[in-house]
């Protein structure tokens, strides 16, 4: 039973909260960025403490999960003081998204500081491949991160990977069996249409779940399981290994009727919808009342009303949302 004391018009209850701590990455993948980006001026970027007071009053109204994400969350400077804060919240699950690339440095510290799951974004094992997928990304630097993540003795690790027609579904069974090997958790990611972009065309490239299990039965059986992290993969096990194998079906399998989320974006927007553009100003109520969160507490409850049904992604590739992932907070 859920304590949460957010629930919309649907019925739906809100417990867990993305918050984004920066717009800015080391990476620029393909699929989330365009190659030139212009990114937020520090003014309109909410500090850690404004973080924290959205994350505590969260907290207060029986969120039980928060994941940090961005943008990279590892180059958002004095990040390890916002984990060790809400490290203090007594979350059930807090978890960070990363492309990885500082993990060989960081996931000791992230340990120490109280971060309990990690998702690590992984899209191809191939050098060359990884290095055009994320235009500016190192693999050798992101498998470092990955080993140094399991040596920091996380149990929860999550390979997320967005896999592309023609672009890196070939990879698919070299990344199951990296998984494997590696002992941990892997999640096929449908690509969404959030912001434009050039390299490629989204509804050609769309892989589909259904196409990607159909790639792993090829090589090893897969049979649902009911589990559920609190987010919105659907889990597969093998027979011969203990890793999940998550899928996230936007397209293909909509998963709004049990969405339990929402971001709040690095600008104080609290978005309740991924696919949608419904937000809520959380940084003028941050900056108008310094002293208390009574305010901020009604405005999110309040913004409860306006989380729409479901979101309307379209697999021709159009785009629907403006807004980058990095802006989102993916
Ligand atoms: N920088 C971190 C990382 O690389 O994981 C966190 C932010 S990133 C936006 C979070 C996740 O969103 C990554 O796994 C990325 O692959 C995914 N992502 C970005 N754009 C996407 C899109 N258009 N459709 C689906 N997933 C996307």
């Amino acid at each position: 039973m859920s304590n949460s004391k957010l629930t919309d018009r649907f019925g739906r209850t809100v417990n867990y909260v993305r918050l984004s701590v920066t717009d800015r990455c080391d990476f620029r993948c393909v699929y989330c960025m365009a190659e030139e980006m212009t990114f937020l001026p520090r003014q309109q970027v909410l500090t850690l403490e404004e973080i924290a007071r959205v994350a505590k009053t969260f907290v207060s109204l029986g969120t039980e999960k928060i994941r940090l994400t961005g943008g990279e969350p590892l180059v958002r400077k004095d990040i390890l003081e916002l984990v060790r804060e809400i490290g203090t919240y007594g979350l059930r699950d807090f978890a960070m998204t990363t492309n990885g690339s500082q993990l060989s440095t960081m996931a000791e510290p992230l340990r120490k500081a109280g971060l309990k799951r990690l998702n690590i974004s992984l899209d191809s094992l191939d050098p060359e491949k990884f290095a055009s997928i994320t235009r500016t990304g190192k693999l050798s630097r992101v498998l470092e991160g990955i080993d140094a993540a399991r040596d920091a003795g996380f149990k929860g690790i999550k390979l997320n990977t967005v896999v592309m027609k023609g672009g890196n579904d070939h990879e698919v069974p070299d990344l199951i069996e990296f998984a494997r090997k590696k002992n941990i958790d892997i999640t096929f990611i449908e690509e969404m249409p959030l912001g434009e972009i050039s390299e490629h065309d989204r509804g050609q490239a769309l892989c589909t779940s259904d196409e990607v299990r159909d790639i792993v039965r090829q090589h090893h059986d897969l049979m649902p399981t009911p589990e559920d992290s609190g987010g919105p993969a659907r889990y597969y096990r093998m027979s011969d290994s203990p890793i999940k194998v998550g899928f996230i079906s936007p397209h293909s399998h909509n998963f709004c009727s049990t969405c339990n989320r929402v971001r709040v974006t690095v600008e104080g927007r609290l978005l309740l919808c991924l696919g949608n553009e419904h937000s809520v100003d959380l940084r003028r109520v941050l900056r108008g009342h310094p002293v208390t969160d009574d305010k901020l507490r009604q405005t999110i409850i309040d913004s409860m009303d306006l989380k729409p049904e479901r979101h309307h992604f379209s697999s021709n590739g159009d785009v629907q949302i403006l807004r980058f992932m990095n802006m989102t907070g993916g």
